[in-house]
């Protein structure tokens, strides 16, 4: 009989910043108007559905992924119109990217830029192998706020020599697109390497795919989550060979399986049909902004995402409200103070929208 607990041999064995993490929450959505997630709120079209039901039905499960993805990578260089001589690295969703190359890079005391508020994955990964971890917070800025800090970007890089930097190109929470000339600066004056994170870039009107020659420390990273693929975890990273090569070393053979990637094909070849969701949803995200713009109560912030940011009296009270009435947002009070009642909602259907907007004013009103 062992004398000692599971929880105690726990504690005793694992490091001490994973005892400290909290596990990334995700709330039970079921029954809910879900708009929490960053989500393409449109299903699949019924025709492809069935081109892909007929897909998967003869696909070999019982053999291993192909581990190079020769056709989905071909897929992907043409979507993307990526450069000549630039190359791409797949991940289980962009978070695996994030994970391998912070492991790639985690020499002892190594550190690990970004801007704060941001996605929070950054933070944890850097938890996660031993990295220092840098946040410059964002400021306001001649009227617009959660500006990206420069001058404060530059002094932490030529302080901190960071040997990795995030940038979410836009960001996540705030959903700004940060100044492309301001990113540039930060890329030129990095030692290390600098990652534009593009998860909403189908919804964005910029992207530093066409500038990755220009600069030997750049690499963009991209998932399909937020375009209609967040079921299938895909996600790459673009970039020279000569990153891509080493890197490759540290990505588990078998990352995509043979369902995402056979999946993932066949909705690419029909990438415009995603593309004009994603155009929907940007005038869709047009109207919402109004609509909150026109509550008094209601902080509303430009946004190049497929949500918007905005801020209330007393958010933990509204997000009760608003789950009390069916809808699911997310609830970013509590967080970086910066966000302090916060909340963030991802543009839905029109219809999903309308309830939202109801649900919130009656919120507002009711508690
Ligand atoms: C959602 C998101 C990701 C992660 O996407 P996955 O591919 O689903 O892991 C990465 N970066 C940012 C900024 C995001 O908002």
């Amino acid at each position: 009989m062992p004398s000692i607990s599971a929880s105690s041999l726990a504690g005793a064995l694992l490091r001490q910043e994973i005892l400290d993490l909290h596990a990334y929450h995700v709330p039970d959505s079921s029954g809910y108007i879900k708009l929490d997630a960053m989500e393409n709120p449109y299903p699949v079209p019924p025709e492809l559905r069935a081109e892909i039901a007929e897909a998967v039905a003869a696909s070999a499960i019982n053999r291993y992924p192909d581990p190079g993805a020769a056709s989905l990578k071909e897929k992907i260089r043409a979507v993307t119109g990526l450069p000549q001589g630039q190359d791409v690295l797949l991940g289980n969703g962009s978070d695996e990217l994030i994970q391998l190359l912070a492991m790639a890079v985690a020499k002892p005391g190594a550190a690990m830029l970004s801007v704060e508020p941001s996605f929070v994955m950054y933070k944890m990964i850097a938890t996660f192998t031993g990295m220092r971890y840098i946040g410059v917070p964002l400021v306001s800025n001649a009227g617009a706020d959660f500006s990206l800090d420069l001058p404060g970007m530059l002094a932490a890089i030529e302080r901190e020599r960071p040997a990795l930097t995030f940038l979410a190109y836009p960001n996540n929470p705030t959903g700004n697109l940060f100044p492309e000339d301001a990113v540039a600066q930060i890329i030129q004056a990095s030692p290390g390497l600098v990652v534009v994170d593009e998860a909403y870039y189908a919804f964005a009107s910029g992207s530093f795919i066409p500038h990755l020659a220009r600069y030997p420390n750049l690499l963009v990273m991209r998932t399909f989550s937020k375009l209609g693929m967040a079921g299938l975890r895909l996600g790459f990273m673009a970039g020279s060979p000569a990153w891509l090569g080493q890197l490759e070393k540290l990505r588990l053979p078998y990352n995509v399986g043979v369902l995402p990637q056979l999946v993932a094909e066949k909705l690419l070849a029909h990438h415009d049909v995603l593309l004009r969701q994603a155009e929907q949803i940007k005038r869709d995200r047009t109207q919402l902004y109004r609509q909150l713009n026109e509550i008094a109560t209601v902080k509303v912030y430009p946004s190049e995402a497929n949500f918007l940011l905005f801020r209330v009296a007393e958010a933990t009270t509204i997000f009760n409200g608003l789950k009390q009435r069916g809808v699911l947002i997310k609830n970013l009070n509590g967080g970086h103070p910066m966000l302090k009642d916060c909340l963030r909602v991802t543009v839905g259907t029109p219809d999903e929208n309308e309830r939202f907007m109801a649900a919130l004013k009656d919120s507002l009103r009711h508690g």
